[in-house]
């Protein structure tokens, strides 16, 4: 991953070049990381780059901004707009695009009051995010220390800024002890999600995943994986999942926008299921793959051009 090939930033409306993308160390969000984003990926399909379920990306930006009493000073259209042109202007066919909204410099109270809200997108290349050894064998992944916070606590379903140091514990941990990527559980010990990743269980020839109950970020790729599994007859459940049943499962993925369908190979010491990726994961990813890349016309909605 490099932000060399970042030539332009969008900024509170405007294209700049990639180094006048700065604001005020006083900026409230760095402090209390008072601020709202999205994860988004353009891909270099048939007919061109085009970004993938742009307009529900954004609507989960505006929802987790709802969550915060902040206003984002554009539309959504605005928005899609915006990422399309930082995609042009920087020339990328496939890539990795960063909104982000938050509160900025004014005063540092912890209630934001007053702070304007900054809003900025940019983007860069980005390849498999757990490296492409993760994305051919899979995954090791172990069971974090570090519980995921209760939807009590803060909005498990937002994606703010401020709530990623709860990641940020589970994933240093988990690289320590030489794992790829940590799996979180709940207040209950029930699994919740991986850092940055819904979890999928697959089991008799039928996917298992859970939802905001268990403390997840509900993923516009889990989505995704639920859509395609119908579409192949696959039989989908939603409920919690036990570590037990991870365990015992024939296969398991993590799917997010950076893993896309990413199999999991490994729980601390053991072993998941016989073959990575197994039968089902395969299937999946592959109409994913197929999805994302434009050759499947059945998900073609799902594609916005940036041209
Ligand atoms: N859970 C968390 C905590 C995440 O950060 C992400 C990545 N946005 C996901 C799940 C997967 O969400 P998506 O498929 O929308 O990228």
């Amino acid at each position: 991953m490099s932000f060399e090939q970042s030539k332009f930033v969008w900024v509170n409306g405007a294209i700049v070049p990639w180094e006048k993308a700065t604001f005020h160390v006083s900026a409230h969000a760095l402090h209390y990381g008072s601020g709202v984003f999205e994860g988004i990926r353009c891909y270099d399909t048939v007919n061109g780059p085009a970004i993938f379920r742009l307009r529900e990306h954004l609507e989960r930006l505006f929802a987790s901004a709802k969550f915060y009493e902040m206003k984002i000073p554009y539309t959504l259209e605005q928005l899609d707009a915006a990422c399309r042109e930082v995609v042009r202007r920087n020339g990328f066919r496939a890539c990795y695009l960063r909104p982000i909204c938050f509160y900025g410099s004014s005063a540092l109270s912890v209630h934001p009051r007053n702070c304007p809200v900054e809003s900025a997108i940019f983007a860069w290349q980005w390849g498999a995010y757990l490296g492409a050894k993760g994305d051919e064998h899979g995954a090791r992944i172990c069971v974090s220390p570090w519980r995921k916070f209760h939807p009590s606590m803060m909005p498990t379903t937002a994606k703010a800024c401020g709530q990623y140091i709860n990641s940020i514990l589970a994933v240093q941990d988990a690289v320590r002890r030489g794992f790829d990527e940590a799996l979180l559980l709940d207040r209950d010990g029930e699994i919740a999600e991986g850092s940055g990743e819904n979890l999928f269980v697959v089991k008799n020839g039928g996917i298992v995943t859970n939802d905001e109950r268990h403390s997840i970020l509900f993923g516009v790729t889990r989505d995704a994986v639920i859509q395609i599994a119908r579409d192949l007859g696959v039989p989908v459940e939603t409920r919690a999942m036990t570590l037990e049943e991870l365990e015992g499962a024939d296969e398991a993925f993590f799917t997010g926008t950076a893993v896309e369908v990413t199999p999991i190979e490994q729980l601390d010491e053991k072993k998941i299921g016989r073959a990575v990726p197994g039968p089902i994961t395969k299937k999946i990813r592959d109409v994913f793959r197929a999805a994302t890349s434009g050759r499947d016309t059945r998900y073609a909605h799902w594609l916005r051009p940036v041209d």
